[in-house]
């Protein structure tokens, strides 16, 4: 068979274009591909819900290729365990209550699993604000990476969500930029604002991280290292557990916000 190169270029445009049309509207955006992002993927479009993930890097994945200090194996603690094995990661006894994965198994494992329940995995596509009506965050501004980095003038599209979930690690950049746009407004947090992420102690922080993961403001809800940020609790250091546990737990709770309404 003669090989076409004009075909082949049809054939990229043509797929990628009917992945985007497919999500212009969808029932969860979630902005950030790493542990807290892919989970909730993963989870909600194993229930049957539409998701889309942004991730800004080419590489989905976030903090969980290094490990820790680039040691590329994870740690996750007992309570995590039972997540790591629906999805078929194997884990290694460490210590007692205390497991490792590799890392490497673990990202592309997840990152499988999200996309075969049918979440959609866009790479290279940064949110760069969000959709605002009603007093209800309802979708997402993006733009690709490429056109950020070289500072180009360039105008952004618009996806809709019924939810958004701000996955972007210790950055927060989703509640950061919705709160800078949208003033005077108050997020369901202490201070009504971002609390800011306070000094490692593992122990209280993979806790609370999870207690943490909630809707902050109508049709935005923070997971992982974005949802300890926003609170204002203590980092975690390199144990995995508590990025599952909250992406799960962002999970169900936009599970029983979407059964509720829609
Ligand atoms: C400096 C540093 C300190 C760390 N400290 C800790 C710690 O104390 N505790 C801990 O558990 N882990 C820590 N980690 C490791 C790691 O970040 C986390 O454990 C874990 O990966 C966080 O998971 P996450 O899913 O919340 O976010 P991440 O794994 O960080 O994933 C966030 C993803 O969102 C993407 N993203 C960000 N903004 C946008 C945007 N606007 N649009 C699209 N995509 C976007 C990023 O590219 C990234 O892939 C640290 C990492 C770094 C680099």
């Amino acid at each position: 068979m003669a090989l076409d190169e004009i075909l082949i270029t049809r054939a990229i445009i043509e797929r990628y274009t009917e992945k985007l049309l497919a999500n212009l509207d969808v029932d969860v955006a979630i902005v950030g591909g790493g542990p807290s992002g892919l989970t909730p993927a993963w989870i909600l479009a194993s229930k049957g819900w539409k998701v889309a993930v942004f991730e800004r890097k080419l590489s989905i994945g976030g903090g969980m290729w290094g490990g820790g200090m680039m040691f590329n194996e994870l740690v996750f603690q007992e309570e995590a365990r039972p997540i790591l094995e629906e999805l078929g990661v194997r884990l290694r006894p460490a210590y007692p209550g205390y497991y490792t994965a590799d890392a490497i198994e673990t990202v592309t494992t997840l990152a499988s699993q999200a996309v075969k329940a049918g979440a959609t995995i866009f790479n290279c596509i940064s949110a760069e604000d969000v959709m605002v009506r009603d007093d209800r965050v309802c979708g997402l501004v993006l733009s690709w990476t490429a056109v950020e980095i070289a500072g180009l003038h360039v105008d952004p599209l618009t996806i809709r969500a019924k939810c958004v979930v701000d996955a972007t690690g210790h950055d927060i950049e989703v509640v950061k930029i919705f709160l800078k746009k949208n003033q005077p407004v108050t997020l369901f947090t202490p201070s009504g604002g971002i609390g800011g992420e306070r000094s490692m102690w593992a122990e209280v922080g993979e806790k609370e991280t999870v207690a943490h993961t909630k809707e902050i403001y109508p049709g935005l809800f923070v997971s992982g290292m974005a949802a300890t940020a926003t609170h204002g609790t203590y980092r975690m250091g390199p144990i995995f557990g508590g990025m599952f546990l909250s992406g799960k737990k962002v999970a169900e709770l936009i599970h029983e916000r979407l059964t509720a309404e829609w």
